[in-house]
Protein backbone atom coordinates (compact mmCIF):
# COMPACT_ATOMS: atom_id res chain seq x y z
CA UNK A 1 0.00 0.00 0.00
CA UNK A 2 1.58 3.39 -1.00
CA UNK A 3 1.37 6.35 1.56
CA UNK A 4 0.25 9.87 -0.57
CA UNK A 5 0.16 12.85 1.60
CA UNK A 6 -1.70 15.84 -0.07
CA UNK A 7 -0.59 19.05 1.71
CA UNK A 8 -3.73 21.90 1.18
CA UNK A 9 -7.43 21.52 1.63
CA UNK A 10 -8.60 24.07 -0.73
CA UNK A 11 -9.72 23.39 -4.35
CA UNK A 12 -6.96 22.67 -5.52
CA UNK A 13 -5.66 20.03 -2.74
CA UNK A 14 -9.07 18.14 -2.74
CA UNK A 15 -9.68 17.80 -6.01
CA UNK A 16 -6.16 16.64 -6.33
CA UNK A 17 -6.34 14.31 -3.22
CA UNK A 18 -9.92 13.00 -5.11
CA UNK A 19 -7.89 12.16 -8.43
CA UNK A 20 -5.07 9.96 -6.96
CA UNK A 21 -7.65 7.80 -5.04
CA UNK A 22 -9.58 7.55 -8.33
CA UNK A 23 -6.54 6.28 -10.07
CA UNK A 24 -5.23 4.37 -7.40
CA UNK A 25 -8.03 2.74 -5.78
CA UNK A 26 -7.40 -0.39 -3.57
CA UNK A 27 -3.60 0.21 -3.51
CA UNK A 28 -2.67 3.70 -1.99
CA UNK A 29 -3.81 5.43 1.68
CA UNK A 30 -4.40 8.90 1.03
CA UNK A 31 -4.08 11.83 3.94
CA UNK A 32 -5.06 15.23 3.25
CA UNK A 33 -2.74 17.69 5.90
CA UNK A 34 -3.75 21.42 6.04
CA UNK A 35 -3.92 23.67 8.65
CA UNK A 36 -7.03 25.51 7.37
CA UNK A 37 -10.38 24.13 6.07
CA UNK A 38 -13.46 24.95 4.20
CA UNK A 39 -14.94 28.14 4.90
CA UNK A 40 -11.42 29.62 5.83
CA UNK A 41 -9.55 28.86 3.00
CA UNK A 42 -8.75 31.52 0.12
CA UNK A 43 -10.92 28.89 -2.24
CA UNK A 44 -14.02 29.67 -0.10
CA UNK A 45 -13.67 33.87 -1.46
CA UNK A 46 -14.28 32.62 -4.88
CA UNK A 47 -17.24 32.86 -6.82
CA UNK A 48 -16.47 29.85 -8.73
CA UNK A 49 -16.97 31.29 -11.75
CA UNK A 50 -15.32 29.26 -14.56
CA UNK A 51 -13.22 31.37 -16.73
CA UNK A 52 -9.30 31.52 -17.04
CA UNK A 53 -8.68 34.89 -15.25
CA UNK A 54 -5.29 36.39 -14.56
CA UNK A 55 -2.99 33.80 -15.66
CA UNK A 56 0.50 35.43 -16.32
CA UNK A 57 2.31 33.38 -19.00
CA UNK A 58 0.66 29.79 -18.79
CA UNK A 59 0.90 27.88 -22.07
CA UNK A 60 -2.30 28.52 -23.97
CA UNK A 61 -3.43 24.93 -24.48
CA UNK A 62 -2.67 24.00 -21.58
CA UNK A 63 -4.82 26.34 -19.86
CA UNK A 64 -7.14 25.26 -22.32
CA UNK A 65 -6.93 20.96 -21.54
CA UNK A 66 -7.23 22.36 -17.76
CA UNK A 67 -10.07 24.28 -18.10
CA UNK A 68 -11.66 21.91 -20.49
CA UNK A 69 -11.64 19.26 -17.93
CA UNK A 70 -13.14 20.84 -15.57
CA UNK A 71 -16.26 22.21 -17.33
CA UNK A 72 -16.45 18.39 -18.76
CA UNK A 73 -17.08 17.63 -14.75
CA UNK A 74 -19.03 20.42 -14.04
CA UNK A 75 -20.99 19.36 -16.99
CA UNK A 76 -21.38 15.88 -16.17
CA UNK A 77 -22.77 16.87 -12.78
CA UNK A 78 -24.98 19.33 -13.74
CA UNK A 79 -26.48 16.72 -16.27
CA UNK A 80 -26.86 14.09 -13.64
CA UNK A 81 -28.71 16.49 -11.46
CA UNK A 82 -25.84 16.77 -8.61
CA UNK A 83 -25.94 21.01 -9.55
CA UNK A 84 -27.55 21.73 -6.13
CA UNK A 85 -25.46 19.99 -3.87
CA UNK A 86 -22.14 20.54 -6.26
CA UNK A 87 -23.05 24.22 -5.63
CA UNK A 88 -23.38 24.01 -10.06
CA UNK A 89 -25.41 27.07 -11.64
CA UNK A 90 -25.65 27.82 -15.32
CA UNK A 91 -25.36 30.87 -16.14
CA UNK A 92 -24.65 33.29 -19.09
CA UNK A 93 -21.26 36.17 -19.29
CA UNK A 94 -20.52 38.37 -20.53
CA UNK A 95 -17.15 39.82 -21.49
CA UNK A 96 -16.61 43.37 -22.22
CA UNK A 97 -13.30 44.72 -23.16
CA UNK A 98 -11.92 48.19 -23.46
CA UNK A 99 -8.82 47.41 -24.44
CA UNK A 100 -6.04 48.30 -27.31
CA UNK A 101 -4.77 45.09 -28.24
CA UNK A 102 -8.32 43.09 -27.36
CA UNK A 103 -8.32 39.08 -29.15
CA UNK A 104 -10.98 36.54 -28.21
CA UNK A 105 -9.51 34.14 -26.00
CA UNK A 106 -9.38 30.13 -27.80
CA UNK A 107 -10.82 28.75 -24.64
CA UNK A 108 -14.46 30.02 -25.59
CA UNK A 109 -14.53 26.83 -27.71
CA UNK A 110 -14.52 24.64 -25.12
CA UNK A 111 -18.16 26.34 -23.18
CA UNK A 112 -21.64 25.51 -24.37
CA UNK A 113 -21.56 28.27 -27.35
CA UNK A 114 -20.37 31.68 -27.57
CA UNK A 115 -21.01 34.75 -29.73
CA UNK A 116 -18.71 37.38 -30.12
CA UNK A 117 -20.67 41.03 -29.83
CA UNK A 118 -21.34 43.10 -32.60
CA UNK A 119 -20.29 46.52 -33.34
CA UNK A 120 -23.71 47.86 -33.11
CA UNK A 121 -24.02 45.90 -29.86
CA UNK A 122 -20.81 47.05 -28.37
CA UNK A 123 -21.57 50.88 -29.56
CA UNK A 124 -24.98 50.65 -27.64
CA UNK A 125 -23.40 48.94 -24.37
CA UNK A 126 -20.50 51.45 -24.61
CA UNK A 127 -23.06 54.39 -24.65
CA UNK A 128 -24.81 52.52 -21.48
CA UNK A 129 -21.23 52.17 -19.50
CA UNK A 130 -19.81 55.13 -20.11
CA UNK A 131 -17.26 53.48 -22.13
CA UNK A 132 -15.30 52.50 -25.51
CA UNK A 133 -15.49 48.64 -25.76
CA UNK A 134 -13.56 47.54 -28.16
CA UNK A 135 -14.35 44.12 -28.35
CA UNK A 136 -16.74 41.56 -26.09
CA UNK A 137 -18.40 38.29 -26.44
CA UNK A 138 -20.67 36.33 -24.38
CA UNK A 139 -20.86 32.56 -23.35
CA UNK A 140 -22.87 29.68 -21.93
CA UNK A 141 -21.07 28.13 -18.68
CA UNK A 142 -21.01 27.62 -15.22
CA UNK A 143 -20.82 29.02 -11.72
CA UNK A 144 -18.87 26.24 -9.28
CA UNK A 145 -18.89 27.65 -5.79
CA UNK A 146 -16.13 26.44 -3.12
CA UNK A 147 -18.02 27.28 -0.33
CA UNK A 148 -20.58 24.91 -1.21
CA UNK A 149 -18.91 22.23 -2.96
CA UNK A 150 -15.47 22.30 -0.86
CA UNK A 151 -17.63 20.38 2.24
CA UNK A 152 -19.31 17.86 -0.31
CA UNK A 153 -15.57 16.67 -1.89
CA UNK A 154 -13.95 16.50 1.62
CA UNK A 155 -17.04 14.48 2.47
CA UNK A 156 -16.00 12.25 -0.45
CA UNK A 157 -12.86 11.52 0.16
CA UNK A 158 -13.66 10.47 3.58
CA UNK A 159 -16.32 8.03 2.37
CA UNK A 160 -13.34 6.60 -0.09
CA UNK A 161 -11.47 5.93 2.85
CA UNK A 162 -9.13 9.17 3.42
CA UNK A 163 -7.96 10.63 6.30
CA UNK A 164 -7.46 14.58 7.17
CA UNK A 165 -5.39 15.67 9.71
CA UNK A 166 -5.20 19.57 10.64
CA UNK A 167 -1.38 20.63 11.10
CA UNK A 168 0.80 23.55 9.74
CA UNK A 169 3.60 21.95 7.55
CA UNK A 170 6.70 23.72 8.21
CA UNK A 171 9.18 22.10 5.72
CA UNK A 172 8.55 18.92 3.92
CA UNK A 173 11.11 15.97 5.95
CA UNK A 174 7.69 16.55 8.76
CA UNK A 175 6.34 14.16 6.09
CA UNK A 176 8.79 11.89 5.42
CA UNK A 177 7.27 8.74 5.75
CA UNK A 178 4.80 9.18 2.80
CA UNK A 179 5.72 7.78 -0.60
CA UNK A 180 4.77 10.52 -1.96
CA UNK A 181 3.87 14.24 -0.91
CA UNK A 182 1.89 16.34 -2.96
CA UNK A 183 2.28 20.07 -1.94
CA UNK A 184 -0.88 22.18 -2.97
CA UNK A 185 -0.53 25.02 -0.66
CA UNK A 186 -1.25 28.08 -2.92
CA UNK A 187 0.22 30.82 -1.58
CA UNK A 188 1.96 29.60 1.25
CA UNK A 189 4.05 27.61 -1.21
CA UNK A 190 5.91 30.53 -1.44
CA UNK A 191 7.27 29.79 2.59
CA UNK A 192 7.00 25.98 1.69
CA UNK A 193 8.98 25.60 -1.30
CA UNK A 194 11.14 29.07 -0.94
CA UNK A 195 9.34 30.03 -4.11
CA UNK A 196 9.51 33.48 -4.54
CA UNK A 197 7.83 33.74 -7.90
CA UNK A 198 4.55 32.98 -6.15
CA UNK A 199 3.32 36.90 -5.62
CA UNK A 200 -0.50 37.55 -3.93
CA UNK A 201 -2.54 39.05 -6.31
CA UNK A 202 -5.26 41.04 -3.59
CA UNK A 203 -8.90 40.47 -4.49
CA UNK A 204 -11.83 42.81 -2.75
CA UNK A 205 -14.94 41.50 -2.85
CA UNK A 206 -18.86 43.18 -1.87
CA UNK A 207 -21.35 40.11 -1.40
CA UNK A 208 -24.93 41.42 -1.94
CA UNK A 209 -28.27 40.09 -2.07
CA UNK A 210 -29.67 40.58 -4.82
CA UNK A 211 -31.76 37.50 -6.05
CA UNK A 212 -33.05 39.23 -9.59
CA UNK A 213 -29.53 38.84 -10.69
CA UNK A 214 -28.49 36.44 -13.09
CA UNK A 215 -26.46 37.14 -15.99
CA UNK A 216 -22.47 37.53 -15.09
CA UNK A 217 -20.92 40.66 -16.24
CA UNK A 218 -16.92 40.88 -16.49
CA UNK A 219 -15.29 44.64 -17.72
CA UNK A 220 -11.59 44.45 -18.25
CA UNK A 221 -10.36 47.94 -19.52
CA UNK A 222 -6.68 49.03 -20.36
CA UNK A 223 -7.15 51.39 -17.19
CA UNK A 224 -7.64 49.26 -13.93
CA UNK A 225 -9.53 51.75 -12.47
CA UNK A 226 -12.60 51.34 -14.58
CA UNK A 227 -12.36 47.32 -14.26
CA UNK A 228 -15.21 45.50 -12.47
CA UNK A 229 -17.36 42.30 -12.38
CA UNK A 230 -20.56 40.73 -11.37
CA UNK A 231 -21.08 37.48 -10.54
CA UNK A 232 -24.26 35.87 -9.49
CA UNK A 233 -23.70 32.94 -6.95
CA UNK A 234 -26.89 30.64 -5.33
CA UNK A 235 -26.97 33.16 -2.50
CA UNK A 236 -25.81 36.42 -2.88
CA UNK A 237 -23.98 38.09 -5.84
CA UNK A 238 -20.38 38.94 -6.00
CA UNK A 239 -19.34 42.60 -6.72
CA UNK A 240 -15.56 43.05 -7.26
CA UNK A 241 -13.13 43.92 -7.81
CA UNK A 242 -9.31 44.24 -7.48
CA UNK A 243 -6.23 42.86 -9.19
CA UNK A 244 -3.05 44.39 -6.71
CA UNK A 245 -0.17 42.95 -5.80
CA UNK A 246 0.00 42.95 -1.97
CA UNK A 247 0.15 41.34 0.83
CA UNK A 248 -3.02 44.10 2.10
CA UNK A 249 -5.88 41.65 3.55
CA UNK A 250 -7.69 44.51 4.99
CA UNK A 251 -10.64 46.13 3.06
CA UNK A 252 -9.95 49.41 1.57
CA UNK A 253 -12.69 52.01 1.19
CA UNK A 254 -11.45 53.20 -1.92
CA UNK A 255 -11.75 50.17 -3.22
CA UNK A 256 -15.27 49.70 -2.02
CA UNK A 257 -16.25 52.83 -3.37
CA UNK A 258 -14.57 52.58 -6.80
CA UNK A 259 -16.17 48.70 -7.17
CA UNK A 260 -19.67 49.98 -6.06
CA UNK A 261 -19.53 52.98 -8.74
CA UNK A 262 -17.91 50.47 -11.48
CA UNK A 263 -20.67 47.67 -10.84
CA UNK A 264 -23.73 50.32 -10.73
CA UNK A 265 -23.10 51.31 -14.40
CA UNK A 266 -24.12 47.58 -15.10
CA UNK A 267 -26.98 48.06 -12.91
CA UNK A 268 -27.35 51.11 -10.60
CA UNK A 269 -29.36 48.82 -8.65
CA UNK A 270 -26.60 46.63 -7.16
CA UNK A 271 -24.58 49.42 -5.03
CA UNK A 272 -28.00 49.67 -3.37
CA UNK A 273 -28.69 46.56 -1.98
CA UNK A 274 -28.29 45.04 1.20
CA UNK A 275 -24.64 43.81 2.05
CA UNK A 276 -24.02 39.99 3.22
CA UNK A 277 -20.26 40.44 3.40
CA UNK A 278 -16.71 42.35 2.22
CA UNK A 279 -13.82 40.36 2.16
CA UNK A 280 -10.36 40.01 0.68
CA UNK A 281 -8.26 37.24 -0.63
CA UNK A 282 -5.00 36.73 -2.20
CA UNK A 283 -4.69 35.00 -5.30
CA UNK A 284 -1.26 33.00 -5.93
CA UNK A 285 -0.50 33.95 -8.51
CA UNK A 286 2.55 32.93 -10.56
CA UNK A 287 4.26 32.90 -13.67
CA UNK A 288 3.49 29.77 -14.50
CA UNK A 289 1.28 27.44 -12.22
CA UNK A 290 3.70 24.85 -11.13
CA UNK A 291 3.07 21.80 -11.80
CA UNK A 292 5.71 19.73 -11.50
CA UNK A 293 7.74 16.79 -9.83
CA UNK A 294 10.47 17.40 -7.49
CA UNK A 295 13.18 15.15 -5.18
CA UNK A 296 15.00 16.58 -2.25
CA UNK A 297 17.15 14.95 0.16
CA UNK A 298 16.68 14.91 3.92
CA UNK A 299 18.98 15.58 6.68
CA UNK A 300 19.02 11.82 7.01
CA UNK A 301 20.34 10.67 3.65
CA UNK A 302 16.47 10.21 2.98
CA UNK A 303 15.05 11.13 -0.67
CA UNK A 304 11.59 12.65 -0.65
CA UNK A 305 9.46 12.59 -3.69
CA UNK A 306 7.25 15.65 -4.24
CA UNK A 307 5.05 16.59 -6.61
CA UNK A 308 3.88 20.58 -6.77
CA UNK A 309 0.56 22.13 -7.78
CA UNK A 310 0.43 25.52 -6.95
CA UNK A 311 0.03 28.68 -8.53
CA UNK A 312 -3.34 29.00 -10.26
CA UNK A 313 -4.12 32.67 -9.88
CA UNK A 314 -7.24 33.78 -10.45
CA UNK A 315 -8.33 30.67 -11.76
CA UNK A 316 -7.67 27.78 -9.52
CA UNK A 317 -11.61 26.74 -9.39
CA UNK A 318 -11.35 26.95 -13.36
CA UNK A 319 -8.56 24.82 -13.32
CA UNK A 320 -8.69 22.01 -10.62
CA UNK A 321 -9.78 19.11 -12.46
CA UNK A 322 -7.11 19.50 -15.22
CA UNK A 323 -4.60 20.00 -12.88
CA UNK A 324 -5.59 17.39 -10.58
CA UNK A 325 -5.50 15.26 -13.52
CA UNK A 326 -2.06 16.17 -14.35
CA UNK A 327 -0.61 15.97 -10.44
CA UNK A 328 -1.67 12.39 -10.22
CA UNK A 329 0.27 11.32 -13.37
CA UNK A 330 2.95 13.43 -11.71
CA UNK A 331 2.75 10.89 -8.33
CA UNK A 332 2.69 8.10 -10.82
CA UNK A 333 6.52 9.16 -12.27
CA UNK A 334 7.78 9.78 -8.37
CA UNK A 335 6.24 6.21 -7.54
CA UNK A 336 7.92 4.56 -10.57
CA UNK A 337 11.06 5.92 -9.37
CA UNK A 338 11.19 5.20 -6.19
CA UNK A 339 9.97 1.34 -6.54
CA UNK A 340 10.87 1.45 -10.55
CA UNK A 341 7.68 -1.70 -10.41
CA UNK A 342 4.40 0.33 -11.17
C1 LIG B 1 -11.59 37.50 -4.64
C2 LIG B 1 -11.25 36.25 -5.40
C3 LIG B 1 -12.12 35.76 -6.37
C4 LIG B 1 -11.80 34.62 -7.10
N1 LIG B 1 -12.70 34.16 -8.02
C5 LIG B 1 -12.41 33.06 -8.75
C6 LIG B 1 -13.34 32.54 -9.68
O1 LIG B 1 -14.46 33.06 -9.83
N2 LIG B 1 -12.98 31.45 -10.42
C7 LIG B 1 -11.77 30.83 -10.27
O2 LIG B 1 -11.49 29.86 -10.99
N3 LIG B 1 -10.87 31.29 -9.36
C8 LIG B 1 -11.15 32.38 -8.61
N4 LIG B 1 -10.25 32.85 -7.68
C9 LIG B 1 -8.94 32.19 -7.56
C10 LIG B 1 -9.00 30.98 -6.66
O3 LIG B 1 -9.65 31.33 -5.45
C11 LIG B 1 -7.59 30.45 -6.35
O4 LIG B 1 -6.86 30.24 -7.54
C12 LIG B 1 -7.72 29.11 -5.61
O5 LIG B 1 -8.52 29.28 -4.46
C13 LIG B 1 -6.36 28.54 -5.18
O6 LIG B 1 -6.65 27.34 -4.50
P1 LIG B 1 -5.58 26.57 -3.63
O7 LIG B 1 -6.22 25.32 -3.19
O8 LIG B 1 -4.29 26.51 -4.40
O9 LIG B 1 -5.27 27.54 -2.40
P2 LIG B 1 -6.05 27.78 -1.01
O10 LIG B 1 -7.51 27.84 -1.21
O11 LIG B 1 -5.37 28.96 -0.41
O12 LIG B 1 -5.73 26.50 -0.15
C14 LIG B 1 -4.44 26.26 0.35
C15 LIG B 1 -4.50 25.13 1.35
O13 LIG B 1 -3.18 24.80 1.75
C16 LIG B 1 -3.10 24.79 3.18
N5 LIG B 1 -1.73 25.15 3.56
C17 LIG B 1 -0.96 26.13 3.07
N6 LIG B 1 0.26 26.10 3.65
C18 LIG B 1 0.24 25.09 4.54
C19 LIG B 1 1.20 24.56 5.45
N7 LIG B 1 2.44 25.05 5.53
N8 LIG B 1 0.83 23.51 6.23
C20 LIG B 1 -0.42 22.96 6.14
N9 LIG B 1 -1.35 23.43 5.30
C21 LIG B 1 -1.03 24.48 4.50
C22 LIG B 1 -4.15 25.80 3.62
O14 LIG B 1 -4.50 25.57 4.97
C23 LIG B 1 -5.26 25.48 2.64
O15 LIG B 1 -5.99 24.36 3.10
C24 LIG B 1 -10.56 33.97 -6.89
C25 LIG B 1 -9.70 34.42 -5.89
C26 LIG B 1 -10.03 35.55 -5.15
C27 LIG B 1 -9.10 36.02 -4.08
Amino acid sequence: MYNIAVIGCGVIGVTTALEIQKKYGGIAKVTIVADKFSPKTTSDIAAGLWEPYLLAENDEEDVIRWSKATFDFILKLWKEGKAKDAGICLQPAVNLFNCKNYNTPKWVSVTLGYNELGVRHLESLSKQYNQSFTGGFMFMGFTWEPILFLPHLQKQFLRNGGTIIEKHVQRFNELEDFDVIVNCTGLEARNLSCDRSIVPIRGQVIRVYAPWQYITYLIQCDDDEDACYVIPNRDSVILGGTKQQSFDTTINKNDTDRILKNTSKINYALAKCKKISEVVGLRPSRYRVRLEDEYIETNSGKILGIVHNYGHGGAGITLAIGCAKDASNLVENVLKIKYSKL
